[in-house]
């Protein structure tokens, strides 16, 4: 089996590999990401100009572009057979809730099913400077059992870890995303020059607490595996709208 690793953190994150340790014992795996920092860059393509592929060892590339983009690469750019699996992580920081739609780490796993392979998302909930040491061995543990059921198609996993010792998770729990109390997302500050600028992004989110969510799974101390599925189409409303009567 070949295993495509990225990570919206950049060629740098240490989490790397710690992620081709854990992962190396299922199969060849080939690491692509991109050569800085690309979070919340979603699904993202580089449209404008050339990627750069470069080969920083074997089995090891950057690329100067998007998660999507090296997922891509992986799939299309002929340096190698494509994977079999998707595995993007281990984000620092979490990917929970609605975040998952701003997320490079989410969608580079989403890209992994859009080109038919499975694909595996997995974040460590803190900010902290951490070695991502035993937040991939329970990821490790976590692909291992989901491997063990066989590749399914469309399988799309997007995996929470509590930042605790391995030994105090309190297990694994099955989720749902959980939604987002929105506070204040845009920061206004004044530059050295007197004008104002504008920084995304102020605090951590809150979470709503409600029963079986991600948010709520990482809080109680579990590692929360949430299955996602692409379709979007609002079933419910797509039935009454067919009595609208709408007309162009
Ligand atoms: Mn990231």
């Amino acid at each position: 089996m070949r295993i495509l690793l990225t990570n919206d953190d950049g060629i740098a994150s240490p989490a790397l590999a710690q992620l081709r340790r854990v992962l190396s014992p299922f199969g060849r795996v080939i690491t692509i990401a991109p050569d800085r920092n690309q979070s919340a860059m979603s699904q993202a393509l580089t449209l404008s100009r050339p990627l750069r592929i470069h080969e920083l060892e074997e089995d090891v590339y950057s690329v100067d572009g998007t998660p999507t983009d090296c997922v891509l690469v992986a799939f299309h750019g002929k340096i190698l057979e494509p994977p079999d699996l998707v595995v993007s992580g281990i984000n620092h920081g979490p990917n929970m809730g609605e975040d998952v739609f701003y997320s490079g780490t989410v969608a580079a796993a989403i890209e992994g099913v859009l080109q038919g392979v499975p694909g595996i998302a997995a974040s460590l909930v803190t900010r902290q400077q951490t070695d991502f040491r035993e937040a991939a061995d329970t990821v490790g543990n976590v692909v291992r059992q989901v491997l063990s059921r066989g590749l399914m198609r469309r399988l799309l996993l997007n995996i929470n870890v509590p930042h605790r010792p391995a030994a105090e998770l309190k297990g694994v729990q099955i989720t749902r995303l959980g939604t987002r109390v929105y506070e204040d997302t845009l920061v206004r500050k004044v530059d050295p020059r007197g004008r104002d600028y504008y920084w995304v992004g102020g605090e951590d989110p809150v979470w709503q607490p409600h029963e079986g969510t991600d948010f709520q799974s990482v809080h109680d101390g579990f590692v929360s595996v949430t299955p996602m599925q692409l379709e979007l189409t609002d079933q419910a409303l797509r039935a009454d709208m067919q009595g609208w009567g709408l007309t162009p």
